[in-house]
């Protein structure tokens, strides 16, 4: 039992307030990890809450370990704490970037690179240009996002799981999570959904879509000569095509590539096998992923130490302990993205932060029908179609940080977060590193939003 004197009245009776702060961010990933750096290092006392014991989300338990869709062609179009977060792992010697005079076309630099997935993948050039972009260890964004949390005075309260949120007045006033001594209250005057899933925003009454996309059970090998794999990939080609069709059958859903090499030597990483028609909120949905996704795994290993040079004595290391959820619910807020805009890189005069070569406005992060409540990350308000191309990890942490500093913003100037300046929001984002996408790009389609 809490020995709190600071109690909150809810529908489940009395809950204990753990903790009030300016700002609480709900979901520690990229996008959360982002507001919350991002809203303490502009003067606001924040708490971030993770349910998991580790920080990152699928960057890190996900296994997500590419952070790629932050290069617009030769301009970098994704900086700040994604920069930061990047230079931090290159100096533990965990995260590798291709360096910028071997970022463009050719067949030399392709083979070079391409197995550490730096090349631009939606590229139609043959072969891909190699880009900006960044392999990295998962075990290192945990590492270096704990240490700017720390640095940045985040309130960290890992363990604990949002399972309501208090609203009053069609406001939100804080969060419940469920945890190892019961249920805890942490309030708040902003608060950020960063879940991926909007589950704070959902359980607040924000109007939202559910969409759905492959889901995906990573993992990692170990004992694996990535050279001899390479030579035999391209001195036979014709002998490496066909086992590699064989290799993607069993695992039964991949992109292009079904390893990648990571910064550990001999470890590479299998963003696969994908498996379609399943709902990332749904239990038994999610437990028949963890089976069905092990059994492929088993499957393939199997083929590869028989069958691919390099794979003789391949182990697996790991399966990533979050299964890869790509999309579920989604804002329907101020602003709903379409694909249109995406794909013609349509920009809004209220666009405050970027991806490759897209623009996000800040309505898209603000729902209808809740007040002090910003949403951040994969779950922000768009069309599933908008969504699935305009989701990757660094624009994720553009999103947040725009988040964090406008709530700061918000409380700052004592306005509530939908009239938040946005003129004054880009000049702090910039100040601080970032690139709210005051600047567009000369292929940006301009019109009045
Ligand atoms: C298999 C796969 C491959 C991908 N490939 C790439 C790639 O190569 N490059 C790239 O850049 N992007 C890639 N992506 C996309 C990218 O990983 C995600 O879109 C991105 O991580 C989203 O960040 P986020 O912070 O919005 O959400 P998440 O990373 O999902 O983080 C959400 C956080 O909130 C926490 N949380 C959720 N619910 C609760 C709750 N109720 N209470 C408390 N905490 C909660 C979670 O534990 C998690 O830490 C891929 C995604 C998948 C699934």
């Amino acid at each position: 039992m809490s020995k709190s004197e600071d109690w909150v009245r809810t529908e489940a009776g009395q809950v204990p307030v753990v903790k009030r702060a300016d700002l609480v961010v709900v979901g520690g990933g990229p996008a959360g990890i982002s507001a919350a750096v991002a809203g303490a290092r502009n003067g606001l006392s924040t708490v971030l809450l993770e349910r998991y014991p580790y920080l990152g989300g699928l960057a890190s338990g996900g296994m997500v370990i590419v952070l790629d869709d932050m290069c617009n062609g030769s301009e970098i179009s994704v900086r700040g704490l994604c920069t930061e977060m990047i230079e931090r792992m290159e100096h533990m010697g965990l995260c590798v970037v291709p360096p910028e005079a071997e970022r463009r076309s050719s067949e030399q630099l392709y083979r070079k690179w391409a197995r550490w997935g730096v090349f631009d993948f939606q590229s139609r050039e043959k072969p891909q240009a190699i880009c900006y972009a960044a392999a990295f260890d998962p075990d290192g964004y945990k590492r270096a996002a704990n240490a700017m949390v720390a640095e940045s005075g985040v309130h960290l309260r890992l363990h604990s799981w949002f399972s309501s949120a208090i609203v009053e007045d069609g406001a939100i006033k804080g969060v419940i999570c469920e945890t190892k001594s019961g249920r805890q209250a942490i309030m708040g005057s902003v608060v950020i959904d960063t879940t991926g899933d909007l589950d704070v925003a959902a359980a607040a009454g924000a109007a939202n879509e559910q969409g759905k996309y492959i889901i995906t059970t990573v993992f990692r090998l170990g004992n694996v000569d990535t050279a001899a794999a390479e030579r035999f990939e391209y001195e036979q080609p014709e002998a490496f095509a066909a086992i590699d069709r064989e290799a993607k059958r069993l695992i039964g859903g991949c992109w292009e590539k079904w390893w990648l090499k990571t910064p550990l030597p001999g470890i590479v990483w299998c963003n696969c096998p994908h498996m379609p028609n399943l709902n990332g909120l749904e239990v038994e949905d999610l437990t028949k992923a963890e089976y069905a996704g092990r059994a492929r795994i088993e499957a393939l290993v199997a083929y590869a130490r028989e069958k691919v040079p390099g794979f003789e004595k391949a182990v697996v290391v790991d399966v990533a302990p979050q299964v890869g959820i790509r999309q579920t619910r989604m804002l329907r807020g101020r602003y709903v993205m379409t694909k249109e805009d995406v794909v013609q890189r349509r920009y809004f005069e209220d666009t405050v932060a970027r991806g490759r070569d897209y623009y996000y406005p800040y309505r898209s992060f603000l729902p209808r029908e809740v007040a002090n409540l910003l949403i951040a990350g994969r779950h922000y308000s768009a069309e599933p179609a908008a969504q699935r191309i305009s989701r990757e990890i660094p624009p994720c942490m553009a999103m947040g940080e725009a988040t964090g500093v406008a709530a700061a913003l918000a409380l700052e100037a004592n306005v509530p977060v939908e009239s938040v300046n946005i003129a004054k929001l880009r000049e702090r984002l910039r100040a601080q590193g970032a690139d709210p996408g005051d600047q567009p790009a000369e292929n940006a389609l301009l019109m009045a939003s």
